[in-house]
């Protein structure tokens, strides 16, 4: 009996509730990680769904994931194919029994996973592991009881909710798979993405995978305790110490909201406890929020007229968008953001504010080319936090 992991937006094996499961069982275990090839095809308006940016720092995080994994013996299969071609392929090489993977509702990741089950016999293991709260755990009785007020949510999670602990593997499985694990991880030009150039200036100059994300914790909480002077801090635009810049390695997993709510907690007992700590857990709380947002609308954070099904007169001009994305609009501060956005694939929150405002509220062009355009180019790309702050901020 074999257990297949299949990773998508959780890749990382410390606190991976996932692959716990799947060790639990204590059947050998093996992972599998599909570059998609429509996750690289153009979209709808015309934007390649993931530019080079994203590209490159999944590359680097699924290397690392491999090399982590590798430290516990179970091998990871790399495709660059459909998950519905390459994961019955190796269901039959493998003789896989069940299939334990990271629970998605949102209809693109939803329809994938449709494919696959439709054309494999095994038993499916699916967990919810994207949440800093669990939904298991919230006081609201299912999804559709989620308060549309953020703050209302925010208050009776946090008065009421317990933070599940970490979760660690110990074990080295001493299992050889029957087949060598000869598949190789792709590059950018494999995905048919141009080479990148790093510009120095740029505010996020880190690689993708866990080890660089708990790097970066330990810089920004340990080493400088920027923590410390966070929430006066986090506003900022220029610079790499500003906020955390955590996004990145959270959109795909590469480390937990747990992991970094427990370490704030750690420093708050060992360095200091004050409104600047606490406002980074109140963040991670509005990452949760969107989560349950769109699991209680399903595909209507998509739509023109959003959750709230808002009729506005919006437009689709061509000639706007270039002048939006090339920075040519009448104002240097959204031009300065929408070129750094370009040249990097970062922007900071106050600059997505910004340019999402100027492009929704003052152009009043269609909120979601806007939201395909950051799709496309950000780093830190989560289809939850994304359409959702799209449409709240439209
Ligand atoms: P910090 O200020 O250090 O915050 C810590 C963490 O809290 C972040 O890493 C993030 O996970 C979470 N967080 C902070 N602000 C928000 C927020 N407004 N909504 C949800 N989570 C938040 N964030 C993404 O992760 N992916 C996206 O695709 C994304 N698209 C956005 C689009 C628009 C139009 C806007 C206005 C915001 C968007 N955000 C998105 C939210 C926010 O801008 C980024 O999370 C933040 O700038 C990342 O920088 P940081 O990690 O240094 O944040």
């Amino acid at each position: 009996m074999v257990n297949l992991v299949w990773f998508r937006n959780d890749l990382r094996v410390e606190d991976n509730a996932v692959l716990k499961a799947a060790l639990d069982t204590n059947h050998p275990v093996v992972g599998v990680y599909c570059f998609d090839p429509k996750h690289f095809e153009k979209d709808n308006w015309g934007f390649v769904k993931t530019e080079k940016y994203r590209a490159q720092f999944l590359i680097e995080t699924v290397t690392n994931l491999r090399e982590n994994l590798g430290k516990h013996n179970i091998p990871l299969y790399v495709y660059h194919d459909s998950p519905d071609t390459s994961i019955p392929a190796l269901v039959e090489q493998l003789n896989i029994q069940t299939i334990f993977c990271q629970k998605e509702w949102t209809e693109e990741e939803s329809a994938i996973q449709d494919a696959v089950k439709h054309k494999v016999q095994v038993k499916w293991i699916e967990l919810y592991d994207q949440f800093l709260f669990h939904p298991d755990d919230i006081p609201f009785d299912s999804s559709q009881e989620i308060p549309q007020i953020f703050t209302q949510f925010r208050k009776k999670c946090e008065k009421l909710v317990n933070v599940r602990p970490v979760s660690m593997i110990s074990e080295t499985q001493e299992w050889e798979t029957p087949i060598k694990n000869r598949t190789t991880i792709p590059t950018l030009e494999d995905l048919g993405l141009q080479s990148l150039t790093r510009d120095r200036r740029s505010a996020f100059p880190w690689k993708g995978g866990s080890d660089s994300a708990r790097a970066r914790l330990n810089s920004y909480f340990w080493e400088t305790q920027k923590l410390a002077y966070y929430k006066k801090t986090r506003n900022g635009l220029v610079g790499v110490d500003y906020s955390s810049k955590f996004s990145p390695w959270l959109a795909n997993g590469s480390i937990s909201a747990r992991q970094i709510y427990w370490e704030v907690k750690r420093f708050e007992k060992e360095v200091k406890k004050n409104q600047d700590t606490y406002w980074l857990i109140f963040e991670l709380i509005w990452r949760d929020y969107f989560k349950y947002v769109s699991l209680k609308h399903g595909n209507a954070i998509f739509f023109q007229g959003g959750i709230l099904e808002k009729e506005y007169d919006w437009h689709h001009n061509q000639a706007a968008l270039r002048d939006w994305i090339d920075g040519k609009t009448p104002y240097d501060f959204v031009n300065a953001n929408m070129i750094e956005l370009r040249e990097t694939g970062w922007m900071s929150n106050r600059g997505r504010q910004n340019v999402a405002s100027y492009w929704a509220k003052e152009l009043k062009q269609d909120w979601r080319i806007g939201a395909a355009y950051f799709e496309s180019m950000l780093l830190d790309y989560d289809v939850h936090s994304n359409y959702g702050n799209w449409m709240y901020n439209a």
